[in-house]
């Protein structure tokens, strides 16, 4: 293991760090682990997991990291397994209109997000590093940027809503990346952001046998609520928190049971009303499996 951290966080400026984490780390699908440590902030809780790649840029944009993670770096692959979670995300949009609006998605892989929304919008702005899904976002219509810094040629201040779905604990600096968003931003814009939550109660339920699971290589940042408002404060944005369980109660119990992921597969153990108050109830107590934030231009 490393002996200490001398990295400054890029959220607090700290450099006082401490490991939180040592041991086995999921390196992709589950079943295959790398030992790694996973290091806590003291200034601002943030957790770090230093990243193997000397350039995750260049990792980001060839086929490598879809690879990693089991899947194909195409777009029909992408489609079949992310498309039925768009309507789960638009949920999160209630109130919020797309007609008229130009929306970006940053880190939209095959874009399924953007396919739903541009029925509606006056543009939609593809923002992905993977050079494999851009042919196919520009014959779907999508305006297509592989950077934030490419796309703020344009856009800077332009954006009405911006989504970034399980991207921002990839990214080197999230702060960086953060401030990339809020320059796209209309004054009354917003984003619309979605990440692991660190307060997972099975973190603190199961213990390592989740752990090794949740920290992920390809996870460099694990977020709570202060941190991401943290984060979001330094870029001259407002953060408001909505959180959301995934996973059954019977996903729970197994990991307890058998220290494994068994998925959402099965039948809610105790019935679908047991299983909506077990969700509401880690949610109520900021313990559920995401967080989603809603980051707006301070006034
Ligand atoms: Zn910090």
């Amino acid at each position: 293991m490393q002996s200490a951290m001398n990295q400054t966080c890029p959220i607090c400026n700290s450099t006082d760090w401490k490991a939180e984490y040592e041991g086995p780390v999921r390196d992709g699908v589950f079943g295959k682990y790398d030992d790694g440590t996973v290091w806590k902030c003291n200034g601002c809780g943030v957790s770090h997991l230093p990243p193997r790649q000397t350039s995750l840029e260049a990792y980001y944009q060839s086929d490598e990291y879809r690879e990693d993670v089991g899947e194909q770096a195409d777009p029909q692959d992408y489609f079949s397994r992310h498309d039925d979670e768009q309507f789960d995300k638009a949920r999160f949009l209630k109130g919020t209109s797309f007609r008229g609006k130009v929306i970006a998605d940053i880190g939209c892989a095959g874009g399924s997000f953007l396919d739903v929304a541009k029925g509606l919008a006056e543009a939609s702005i593809a923002i992905e590093p993977g050079k494999s899904y851009h042919a196919s976002l520009i014959e779907r219509g999508h305006l297509v940027y592989g950077s934030l810094e490419s796309a703020a040629v344009e856009w800077a201040g332009k954006v009405d809503v911006a989504v970034c779905f399980s991207v921002i604990e990839h990214v080197a600096d999230p702060v960086e990346f953060l401030a990339g968003i809020r320059r796209l931003l209309k004054s009354d814009g917003v984003l619309v952001l979605s990440t692991p939550n660190h307060r997972d109660a099975l973190l603190e339920f199961s213990g390592d046998p989740y752990r090794s699971f949740f920290y992920r290589w390809v996870h460099p940042w694990y977020f709570d609520e202060d941190c991401l408002r943290s984060a979001s404060t330094k870029c001259g944005m407002t953060f408001e928190p909505h959180y959301v369980q995934r996973f059954s109660f019977a996903n729970f119990a197994a990991w307890l049971r058998e220290g494994k992921p068994t998925g959402n597969g099965h039948d809610a153990a105790l019935g679908p009303v047991f299983d909506d108050v077990w969700k509401s109830t880690l949610e109520a107590q900021k313990k559920s499996d995401y967080l989603y934030g809603f980051c707006r231009p301070a006034a």
